[in-house]
C-alpha cells in the first residue's frame, strides 16, 4: 500500500515495549515524516530519538527481496514447497520434536497466532520459542508463580501516579525511554514524587533519581528480601490483604529473615545507610510502583529477583490500586503480544496452559485439532543445543538473528552450519543468522505491515502499512499458512488477512473462559475489516461479557483498568502466592581475577543494528562499540581512555574501545549487544557468556557472566572518514557508523602497508582520478591522507601511534562543503578546523545533530539549565532522550568553572 502525499497514517513505533503511537505522513520528495501520536495513550505525542528517526531506516538497502534457495532466486512456490518438504519429512521419519521455530518479539500478534497454532496445534510439538526468551521469561515465570497467570496488573499512569517509582535493573532514560519522559514530567509537576534507580552502573536514568543504589550484579534478591523483613517488622504487613488473598507468606518472611542486615550489606554492597533510607522510604510511601525490566530479568536468578519484588507488594497490598504494583517493562514492541498467543515453548495460546489438561484439551475443541502439545517444549538455550546436537532435523528462524543474539553466539552459528535444514524469514538476508539459510523467504517490514502488537501495559495498538511492499517480500503469516496448507492442514490455516487471524485470535481467548483466565479480548472476535482498519488502542481484559472478569479488573475513577486490587488472582484459590526465595551465597565478582560483563543497549540503536545503524543521525551519538571501565580497574590493567581492550569470556574474545568512568562499579564491565559483524569486525559480545540460564524461566545470564581484560595495541591506530564504505581486508580492529555523505571508521592495523595511498584506494576501491593529498611524520608514527575528486573530499584517513585524537565530526561535515583551496585541503589533513570554523564535538543530540563542544559553548555563555541550552542551540527540545546527558555536561563544566 502506498499513501498518497500528504496523507497521515496512525501507527505505532516497531521498537521498544512503550509501544508509542506515531503518526507518519509521505512527503512530496518520497520521503516520510514521523511524529508522535498525540492521541495515543503511551506517549500522548512524545517520542525518543529513535522513534523520531524512524523516517531515515525505511529504505530497501540491505533488503532480501526475493526467495532464494542454496542463495538463488526462486518462486514462492518452490520455497515454500520446499520447507514443506522438509518440515514433512523431518516429522515423518523422526517425529514432530525433530522440527523447530524460534521466532521474535519484533513479529506482529497476527504473525505470532499462526506461527504458534501451525506447531503447537498442528504439527503437534511445543518447540517454538522465541527471542522474548533472552528479554522478559523471568517476568512471565515469576507472575505465573506468584499470580497464576502472567498478569501486568497496572497501567503507564501509575508511573506518574506514584509517590515513589523505584527502577531496578532499569537504564529507562535510553531503554524505555517515553516512560521515563513521562517520569520526569511527573516529577518536575509534584515536587514530592521520589525516584530510586538500583543498578550497578549510574546510567543516564540516575539524572531524576533521589537515590542511586548501585547493588553488586544478583544483590537484588537481598535487597527485596531485607525490605520485606524491614515492612514487617516496622508495622507496614497489610495484614487484612495477606490473609484475604494470599498464600505462603510466613516460609517467605522466614526466608527474607534469615540474613542480617550486616549480611544484606554485604551481599548488595551498600551501606547500612542507604539500605535504612530505602526501606524506611518504601515503608511509608503508600503509594509505590517498582519497575523492573533486563537487569532483573537476564540473570541466572531473574525469576526468584521477580518475586523477591512482587513479595513486597503484595505483603503491603500494594498492587492492583491507583500508582502502585510491580511493573514488568518489555523490552521488544511485540513481546506481550508473544505471551498472549504462546508464544513460549511452555505456554499455550490465549493464557492457557500447557501443564494443564483440560486447556490441552479446551484448544483443541477450539481448533479442532486432536494433535495440540501436551508438555512443553525447548526452550532457547535448549533449542539451540539441539539444533547443535543433531537432535533438530528442520528449524525455521523468523525475525531474529541468533547467531548474533544469543548467548554463546558462535556455539548457536556451527549448530545452524550442522542442522539439516534452516530457514530464515527475515527482512534481511545478510544477517549472521540469514547468512546461513538453506530457505531464505523475505519478510515485509514495519510501514508494509498490518497487524497488531501489546505494549509493556497490555495496550493493544494497530500497525499500520504506508509503504508499497518491495520486490517479492511477503507478511509472515501468510508464509507460515502457505507451509500449513502444504503440510496437509489446508482448512485451518484459511485465513483471507490479518482481521481474520485476529478474531480468531480474540475468540479464543474467550472460549470458555469464565474468569478462568486474565486474557480476555473476545470483545473483538466478531470484528470485521473495516472495525479492524479503524481499530483503536485498547487495553485488555476487554470481554464479550463485561461481567465476566468483574472478580479481578478495579476500573478505578481515572478510568483505567487494574488486576488484583481485590485479589482474585489466577491460582485454583484464588489467591496469590508468596514465593519464599533464597539469597544466593556469594556475588559472581568473588570469584577473583574476573569481572562480571554486563551487556546491554545505547541510546540510539535497537537490537542488532539492522535498521538504526542504517541512520546516520542515530549512528552519530555513539559510533563505536565500547566497554565501560572503572578508571581504578582499568588502571590495574594498564589501559588508557580509548585504548583499545580485549574482553575475554570462557567462549572466546573481543576488541572494544575502552571508555573510563566511574559510573561502573568496580569490578564490572558493560558492553553493549548492538554492534553485529555487519557494522564491526570483532565486537559480538553475546560471544562471550554462557549459555547459563534461570531454572525456572530459561531465560540466560546476559548480564553477568565472567570475563578477563587486557589491554592491545596495535602497530597503527586510524581513523577514516570516506564517501565509500571501506573493505576492511587485513585490518585488525574495525568498526565503522553510517554518516550522511558516507561511513566513519575507527580501525587499527598490525601488519603496516608499504604504501598508505595504495592501501587507502584498495581499501575504498577509489577512482583513479582521485587526486591525493598526504603527509608523514617517521618519528611520531603519524600519517595523514586525504583523497579529492571534482572539488569535493572523498577520503580523509588519520594514522597514529595511539589512539588518533581528531575532530570526528568536523571531518565528516566537510564531505558537505566545496574544498577548493590549498588551505581547506591542508586544513583536512589538520584534521580540525581552523580558527575560523567551530567544531561541533561529539554528537550529544541526535535529532538537532548538537556536539559537545556546541552545549559546553552554550554553558559557558551563561546557560546553566537543560532549558537554557536547549534555548540557545535546540539541544534537547525535540525527544529529550539526551538530557540527561546535557545535564551531566552542564554539571561537569559548572565544577571545572568552581575549582
Ligand atoms: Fe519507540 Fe522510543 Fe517509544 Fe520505545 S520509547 S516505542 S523506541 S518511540
Amino acid at each position: 500500500m502506498m499513501r498518497e502525499v500528504g496523507e497521515t497514517t496512525r501507527t505505532v513505533c516497531p521498537y521498544c515495549g512503550v509501544g508509542c503511537g506515531v503518526l507518519v505522513t509521505r512527503e512530496e520528495d518520497g520521503a516520510v515524516s514521523v511524529k508522535g501520536d498525540p492521541e495515543h495513550p503511551a506517549n500522548l505525542g512524545r517520542l525518543c530519538s529513535k522513534g523520531s528517526a524512524l523516517g531515515d531506516t525505511i529504505g530497501v538497502e540491505g533488503r532480501g527481496l526475493y526467495p532464494q534457495i542454496a542463495g538463488e532466486q526462486v518462486s514462492w512456490d518452490a520455497a515454500l514447497g520446499k520447507v514443506a518438504d522438509a518440515f514433512g519429512r523431518a516429522i515423518a521419519e523422526h517425529g514432530p520434536d525433530s522440527v523447530a521455530f524460534y521466532v521474535s518479539g519484533q513479529l506482529l500478534t497476527e504473525d505470532y497466532y499462526i506461527a504458534n497454532k501451525l506447531m503447537k496445534g498442528f504439527i503437534g510439538s511445543a518447540n517454538i520459542d522465541t527471542n522474548s526468551r533472552l528479554c522478559m521469561s523471568s517476568s512471565v515465570a515469576g507472575h505465573i508463580r506468584a499470580f497464576g497467570a502472567d498478569t501486568v496488573p497496572g497501567t503507564y499512569e501509575d508511573l506518574e501516579k506514584a509517590d515513589l517509582v523505584i527502577l531496578t535493573g532499569s537504564n529507562m532514560a535510553w531503554c524505555h525511554p517515553v516512560l521515563y519522559q513521562r517520569i520526569a514530567a511527573a516529577k518536575e509537576k509534584r515536587k514530592s514524587m521520589r525516584v530510586v534507580v538500583v543498578d550497578p552502573r549510574r546510567t543516564a536514568t540516575c539524572d531524576i533519581a533521589d537515590m542511586h543504589l548501585a547493588v553488586r550484579p544478583d544483590g537484588d534478591v537481598a535487597l527485596f528480601n531485607g525490605l520485606l523483613a524491614h515492612l514487617v517488622e516496622s508495622g507496614a504487613l497489610d495484614a487484612e490483604y495477606v490473609r484475604n488473598h494470599t498464600k505462603g507468606f510466613p516460609e517467605s518472611i522466614a526466608e527474607a529473615r534469615k540474613l542480617t542486615r550486616a549480611q544484606i550489606a554485604e551481599r548488595t554492597g551498600l551501606s547500612m545507610l542507604q539500605l535504612e533510607a530505602f526501606y524506611a522510604l518504601f515503608t511509608r510511601t503508600e503509594k509505590v510502583v517498582t519497575c523492573y525490566s533486563q537487569g532483573v530479568n537476564q540473570s541466572a536468578m531473574g525469576t526468584d529477583k521477580v518475586n523477591a519484588i512482587i513479595n513486597c507488594h503484595l505483603a503491603t497490598g500494594r498492587i492492583g490500586k491507583v500508582g502502585t504494583g510491580p511493573f514488568s517493562l518489555t523490552g521488544q514492541p511485540n513481546a506481550m503480544g508473544g505471551r498472549e498467543v504462546g508464544g513460549l515453548a511452555n505456554m499455550l495460546a490465549a493464557h492457557l496452559s500447557i501443564d494443564n489438561t483440560e486447556h490441552v484439551e479446551k484448544l483443541g475443541r477450539f481448533w479442532n485439532t486432536q494433535k495440540v502439545a501436551a508438555k512443553p517444549g525447548l526452550k532457547a538455550v535448549d533449542l539451540f543445543n539441539a539444533v547443535a546436537d543433531g537432535r533438530i532435523k528442520a528449524l525455521w528462524v523468523m525475525s531474529t538473528n541468533p547467531a548474533m543474539s544469543m548467548p554463546d553466539a558462535n556455539k548457536v552459528s556451527d549448530g545452524l552450519k550442522n542442522c539439516p535444514f534452516v530457514v530464515v524469514s527475515d527482512m534481511f538476508a545478510n544477517t549472521e543468522t540469514a547468512l546461513q539459510a538453506d530457505v531464505f523467504l523475505p519478510a515485509i517490514g514495519w510501514g508494509e505491515k498490518n497487524g497488531t502488537v501489546t505494549n509493556s501495559e497490555r495496550r493493544i495498538s494497530r500497525q499500520r502499512a504506508f509503504l508499497p511492499v518491495p520486490g517479492e517480500a511477503r507478511p509472515d503469516w501468510w508464509q507460515l499458512t502457505e507451509v500449513g496448507r502444504r503440510l496437509g492442514f489446508a482448512s485451518a490455516f484459511d485465513f483471507a488477512g490479518p482481521a481474520e487471524v485476529f478474531a480468531e485470535h480474540a475468540a479464543l481467548s474467550g472460549f470458555e473462559n469464565e474468569d478462568e483466565r486474565d486474557f480476555d479480548i473476545s470483545a473483538h472476535a466478531e470484528i470485521n475489516q473495516a472495525s479492524y482498519d479503524d481499530l483503536s488502542p485498547f487495553q485488555w481484559p476487554a470481554p464479550g461479557d463485561a461481567e465476566s472478569t468483574r472478580q479481578v479488573v478495579s476500573a478505578t475513577a481515572d478510568g483505567q483498568q487494574r488486576f488484583f486490587a481485590d485479589g482474585g488472582f489466577y491460582t485454583a484459590d484464588r489467591k496469590a502466592r508468596f514465593v519464599a526465595v533464597t539469597t544466593q551465597e556469594k556475588a559472581p565478582t568473588d570469584d577473583a581475577g574476573f569481572f562480571v560483563l554486563n551487556t546491554g543497549r545505547v541510546r540510539d540503536h535497537w537490537h542488532t543494528m539492522t535498521r538504526t545503524g542504517r541512520s546516520a543521525k542515530l549512528s552519530s551519538h555513539l559510533a563505536e562499540p565500547f566497554v565501560e571501565i572503572h578508571p581504578a580497574d582499568a588502571a590495574d590493567h594498564n589501559i588508557e581512555s580509548a585504548d583499545l581492550v580485549r574482553v575475554s569470556g570462557q567462549n572466546g574474545s573481543v576488541v572494544l574501545r575502552a571508555l573510563l568512568t566511574d559510573r561502573q562499579l568496580r569490578g564490572s564491565l558493560f558492553v553493549p549487544m548492538h554492534w553485529s559483524g555487519e557494522f564491526s569486525g570483532n565486537a559480538r559480545v553475546d560471544t562471550l557468556p554462557t549459555a547459563l540460564a534461570d531454572p525456572h524461566s530459561g531465560q540466560p545470564a546476559l548480564k553477568q557472566s565472567l570475563a578477563s581484560i587486557s589491554v592491545y595495541k596495535p602497530a597503527k591506530f586510524m581513523f577514516l572518514a570516506s564517501r565509500l564504505r571501506p573493505k576492511f581486508e587485513g585490518v585488525t580492529y574495525w568498526a565503522t557508523a553510517k554518516t550522511k555523505a558516507g561511513w566513519r571508521s575507527e580501525m587499527a592495523l598490525d601488519n603496516l602497508p608499504i604504501d598508505w595511498e595504495v592501501w587507502c584506494r584498495d581499501q575504498l576501491g577509489l577512482d583513479d582520478d582521485c587526486e591525493e593529498l598526504g603527509y608523514g611524520d617517521q618519528t611520531s608514527g603519524i600519517r595523514r591522507q586525504a583523497f579529492f575528486l571534482n572539488g569535493q573530499l572523498e577520503a580523509a584517513l588519520y594514522v597514529a601511534n595511539t589512539p588518533v585524537a581528531v575532530s570526528r565530526n568536523w571531518i565528516v561535515s566537510q564531505f558537505d562543503t566545496d574544498i577548493a583551496s590549498p588551505r581547506q585541503r591542508t586544513g583536512i589533513l589538520a584534521g580540525r578546523p581552523g580558527a575560523d570554523q567551530k567544531d561541533p564535538g561529539a554528537t550529544v543530540c541526535a535529532c538537532f545533530e548538537v556536539g559537545i563542544n556546541q552545549i559546553t559553548d552554550a554553558v559557558r555563555s551563561g546557560c546553566h539549565s537543560v532549558a537554557a541550552v536547549g534555548a540557545a542551540n535546540n539541544a534537547g527540545t525535540n525527544c529529550g532522550s539526551c538530557r540527561a546527558e546535557i545535564r551531566r555536561i552542564i554539571d561537569d563544566c559548572l565544577i571545572v568553572a568552581a575549582e
